[in-house]
């Protein structure tokens, strides 16, 4: 293990962990850019991994980017944090693409770097745009005239392919055509067209070249051959000099509003062992290690991993906790870690509304969690619900208050006990249908119904003693569901908003390209959608069976892998190991 410490061109102290700087004579030069700023990019694991997993190919190296910090000087030319180096000069500039609210950030970085917003009016001699991440294999389509070309899918099996058959200096179109025919998952909007109705639905998605006409999402059926860790240590992120491990991914739970839990499947865990090996490497380089994953409560084993460090001077913290999943083992990590706030997320008040998002979660579990929590010395909750979800009624929305407020009577109970009162934060947020879910083809609630709903329970909310309350700003959900649910031609409107300096309400003035119909239509089931080019291997029959059931609210099954072809997942061809 090589350990680094140093402050880098931009000022910040950090610890890399086993990457070795490289000098740029003849590798392939990759700038890896985070849409947003520096402490957002170095707490994104996905990131981090990324980076670490170009700089681990001897003939390639890979320098950091970020959103420029407000306080920079808007000529000041957009530099790698390693060398200092103009973006320009390298081969590739590759976006790690993790929220749709990022995208206008995308056309500021371009132009900062003074290169043509579109891949259309990029030459030869400008460096190849790749944009990678989850939103951009949910849907690329808004953004894809910026990018000469996408890797759709979990990176460890792209990147060796991709640097394998990348040619830097040749001919653009001939290059990426290789990369098309050659990568898995690599998608080149150029290659096709689109066609429209006149109703404004899509028509045709068609290759224009000897391309594949789906592009399949690559994953890897096996995690226990690759380590996912963090590169570099940093003080200067939400995780504070955290060593993250993922400990797997997908979740088996199949919630309806969540498209990671249906594209990340089939639902992946790494061994015991494994953790147990990179928690030990973390260990000797600082004292806080994050589990990472969309079900980390799921492991497999995770009691026995707690215990093994259950004597230790660390701090373990956990990125995601389902209330039913919160065994003694667990929760006694949580009181070793003097974790100040744990998250509950009910996502819904009612029972009712819990069993159309298919959450699996009953409210006498959320309620004994919430006592379980605070018995073992966390004081503070936050709990997380969204507004908008769909077939909701004012009824659904009030039951947000009652659980708040049930929550709260055990929530004093237990923390009277405790002779430490916290404080429980109530998290509003706007439901967003997105692709790739049982919920894709329905509008979303309108911007003035969440504010009337987000409203009502602040009224009650507000005066109760010991809750806070935070809610989203609808008309920025309103702008997430357009940049998730678009197809090519919010690319329009993203370019337009960039020209009016980020006024979204000159913009959307502006604008010839309607954003209500991307947002608030439903969408008829034979409608072809933007995203209906991607092969996930989640069938579209599930999809839509799953929506049935959701309007009946009857609950699914969590996944049982190896025994279950449900979704149409599991029976897709294994990939393996990266090569
Ligand atoms: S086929 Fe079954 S186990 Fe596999 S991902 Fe789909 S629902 Fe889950």
């Amino acid at each position: 293990m090589v350990l680094k410490s140093r402050k880098s061109a931009g000022q910040t102290n950090e610890t890399e962990i086993g990457t070795i700087r490289k000098s740029w004579r003849g590798r392939l030069r990759f700038a890896l850019v985070y849409p947003n700023h520096y402490h957002l990019g170095m707490s994104n694991l996905g990131f981090q991994s990324v980076y670490r997993l170009l700089n681990d190919y001897d003939h390639v190296v890979c320098e950091r980017a970020f959103l420029p910090e407000p306080s920079l000087k808007s000529r000041t030319p957009l530099r790698t944090l390693e060398s200092g180096k103009n973006l320009k000069d390298f081969d590739i500039i590759a976006f790690s693409l993790s929220f749709e609210n990022d995208y206008p950030h995308i056309l500021f970085i371009l132009d900062r770097i003074g290169l043509p917003a579109r891949s259309d009016q990029r030459g030869d001699q400008d460096p190849l745009v790749l944009g990678g991440g989850v939103v951009s294999f949910i849907n690329p389509e808004p953004i894809a005239p910026f990018f000469d070309c996408f890797l759709i899918g979990e990176a460890e099996l792209m990147l060796p392919r991709f640097v394998e058959v990348f040619e830097a200096g040749s001919n653009k179109h001939a290059n990426l055509l290789t990369i098309a025919r050659n990568v898995p998952g690599a998608y080149v909007p150029a290659f096709y067209s689109v066609n429209y109705q006149r109703d404004g639905t899509i028509a045709s998605f068609n290759p224009l070249e000897e391309v594949p006409p789906t592009i399949q999402r690559t994953y890897l059926k096996e995690l226990s051959h690759t380590a996912t860790c963090s590169a570099i240590l940093t003080s200067d992120t939400t995780f504070d000099r955290t060593f993250l491990i993922e400990v797997g991914r997908g979740c088996p739970h199949g919630c309806r509003f969540c498209s990671a839990g249906f594209v990340y499947r089939p639902p992946r865990f790494r061994p015991i062992s494994q953790l147990a090996e990179n928690i030990n490497q973390g260990i000797s380089l600082t004292d806080r290690i994050g589990l990472v994953g969309a079900a980390v409560s799921d492991l497999p084993g995770m009691g026995e991993l707690c215990n093994i460090y259950k004597d230790e001077d660390i701090r373990i913290s956990f990125s995601s906790l389902r209330a039913e999943g919160l065994s003694p083992e667990l929760l006694s990590a949580l009181r070793q870690s003097k974790v100040k706030t744990a998250t509950i997320a009910p996502d819904a008040g009612s029972e009712r509304m819990r069993k159309v998002i298919n959450k699996g979660i009953t409210e006498e579990a959320i309620l004994t969690a919430a006592d379980a929590l605070v018995a073992n010395g966390i004081p503070n909750l936050k709990l997380y619900f969204m507004i908008g979800l769909p077939t909701e009624t004012m009824d659904d929305v009030e039951a947000i208050i009652r659980l708040c407020k049930k929550i709260k009577h055990r929530f004093l109970k237990s923390s009277r006990s405790q002779k430490r009162i916290g404080e429980i934060t109530v998290s509003l947020n706007c439901f967003v249908p997105k692709p790739f879910t049982p919920f894709q083809w329905v509008a979303m609630d309108e911007v003035g119904s969440l504010k009337k709903k987000i409203q009502k329970v602040k009224n009650v909310l507000k005066k109760v003693p010991n809750i806070r309350i935070h809610a989203d700003i609808p008309r920025w959900a309103y702008l997430q569901a357009l940049f998730s649910r678009g197809d090519r031609r919010v690319a329009d409107i993203l370019q337009l908003a960039h020209t009016h300096k980020g006024n979204w309400a000159q913009t959307l003035k502006a604008t010839s390209v309607n954003p209500d119909f991307y947002v608030l239509r439903d969408r008829e089931v034979a409608e072809q959608l933007p995203w209906d080019f991607i092969d996930q291997g989640v069938k579209k029959s599930f999809l839509q069976q799953e929506y049935q059931r959701a309007l009946k609210a009857l609950p699914s099954p969590a996944c049982r892998v190896e025994t279950c072809n449900i979704c149409g997942v599991c029976n897709q061809e294994p990939q393996n190991r990266p090569s």
